[in-house]
């Protein structure tokens, strides 16, 4: 008998209907013989309705009763599938996130997982009962209820595969596997069959939303089994795994993120120690920075420029101008109009022709590069936020409608 993690997410469990038909398949599972622990997303907007009605009430909330409010929306979905499973006649029991024993950081609205005790749930497999855990949620050292962070529940289900050494633990969603770039937005994206654990990490990390990039990492450090899979329609899906045939187009996918902003500080001292100064603040105030660039310095000033996550834009500019006076800069620009579009793939690593495609991509349509960072197997250009869709649909053009 094995053990399997199957986790469904919003559009999947959004309605009664769904709902019913999620449960077919748990049933499916159940019957074949395995042990199943079921992760649930909140219902269709859910979500977002509470982050709603949050700010009816109060625009700035405390991130501790944030946590409190959104973690009721997977409770919701787990006791309603919970029910539809016990009136089919099947062994069930929902847990919150507390119950199921997921600890985490004490980090609101970005807790990371660290240990999950496994007696509640073993317990309850050992009894042959479907297990059906709130994905999204932990609970800290002290008890407070955490969240992971947005499409969060990904995160839990590999992190619940990892913990019961699960044969495999399968992503459901609304789209039916892993795209050569978003469907919605590229109609004609092509569906992979497989893709390594690294390629879906720097996807998931700029930007796609299909998986949460801290449930790649995870699956890639203790080697989840992880498929992404449609809940609508019975077919293939995508496989994540360790290694793959490498395409011949060179790149698995290509991925836009418009969630981002620039910050630049003008007009600092050009003496060593300034960028660690900025960063270490920065850090210090739990702000990430991606894309950072750094002028040639001239008349004893230099320009940094860096982006950070919208949210995070007021927070790190107030922070700054405290510590004006110590930086010596002259004045903060920001601009939250850009986006980033970038290309993925192992092929990168050994093929230098690969990042001029893009940038001759990019000229064709007439689309101006800000900025330019890349990893291993990445290539990211920063944008103005008005040119990112046709950017995504240019860049996929010329490397999957030319080969
Ligand atoms: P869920 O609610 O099931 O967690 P999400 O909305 O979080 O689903 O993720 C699925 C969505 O991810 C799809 O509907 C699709 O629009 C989007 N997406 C973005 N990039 C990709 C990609 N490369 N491949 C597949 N889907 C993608
Ligand atoms: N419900 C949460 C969200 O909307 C978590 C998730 O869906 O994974 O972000
Ligand atoms: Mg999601």
């Amino acid at each position: 008998m094995s053990l399997i993690v199957q986790k469904f997410g919003g559009s999947s469990v959004k309605n009664a209907e769904r709902i019913r038909h999620v449960a077919e398949i748990i049933e499916r599972t159940y019957q074949a013989g395995n042990d199943v622990i079921v992760v649930l997303s909140a219902q269709g907007d859910t979500t977002d309705d509470l982050i709603e009605r949050a700010q009816e009430i109060n625009p700035r909330p405390s991130n501790r009763e944030m946590d409190m409010l959104l973690s009721v929306g997977e409770q919701i979905s787990i006791s309603l599938c919970a029910m539809e499973l016990e009136r089919r006649g099947l062994r069930c029991v929902s847990l919150a996130g507390w119950q199921a024993g997921v600890q985490t950081s004490a980090v609101y609205g970005e807790a990371r997982i660290k240990r999950i005790d496994a007696e509640r749930i073993q317990s309850e497999l050992d009894q042959r009962r479907i297990v059906l855990v709130a994905g999204f949620q932990g609970i800290d050292r002290t008890g407070n209820i955490t969240t992971l962070g947005r499409g969060g529940s990904d995160t839990s289900a590999v992190a619940l595969a990892a913990t019961f050494h699960a044969s495999l633990c399968q992503i459901f969603t609304d789209v039916d596997g892993v795209y050569t770039t978003d469907p919605r937005l590229v109609p004609n994206a092509k569906k992979l069959s497989e893709i390594t654990y690294d390629e879906m990490l720097e996807l998931a990390s700029q930007g796609a939303q299909v998986l949460h990039n801290r449930s790649v990492e995870l699956a890639k450090k203790f080697h989840v089994n992880l498929q992404v899979v449609s809940s609508l329609e019975d077919k293939p899906g995508t496989t994540i795994k360790e290694v793959t045939k490498v395409e011949k187009t060179n790149i698995a996918g290509v991925v836009k993120d418009s969630s981002i902003a620039r910050i630049a500080l003008v007009g600092l001292q050009n003496n060593p120690g300034v960028a660690f100064q900025v960063f270490d603040l920065l850090s210090k105030g739990n702000i990430n920075v991606d894309v950072i660039l750094q002028s040639i310095g001239r008349e004893n000033t230099k320009d940094i420029t860096f982006t950070v996550h919208k949210k995070d834009v007021d927070q790190a500019v107030e922070l700054l101008d405290e510590h004006k006076t110590a930086l010596k800069f002259d004045h903060i620009n920001t601009d939250e109009h850009i986006g980033k579009v970038s290309i993925v793939g192992m092929g990168l690593m050994s093929n230098c022709g690969v990042a001029a495609r893009m940038f001759e991509a990019l000229y064709e349509a007439g689309i101006n590069i800000q900025m330019i960072n890349t990893s291993e197997i990445r290539v990211s250009v920063l944008l103005d936020e008005a040119d990112v869709d046709k950017a995504v649909r240019a860049i996929h053009a010329k490397f999957f409608d030319e080969t």
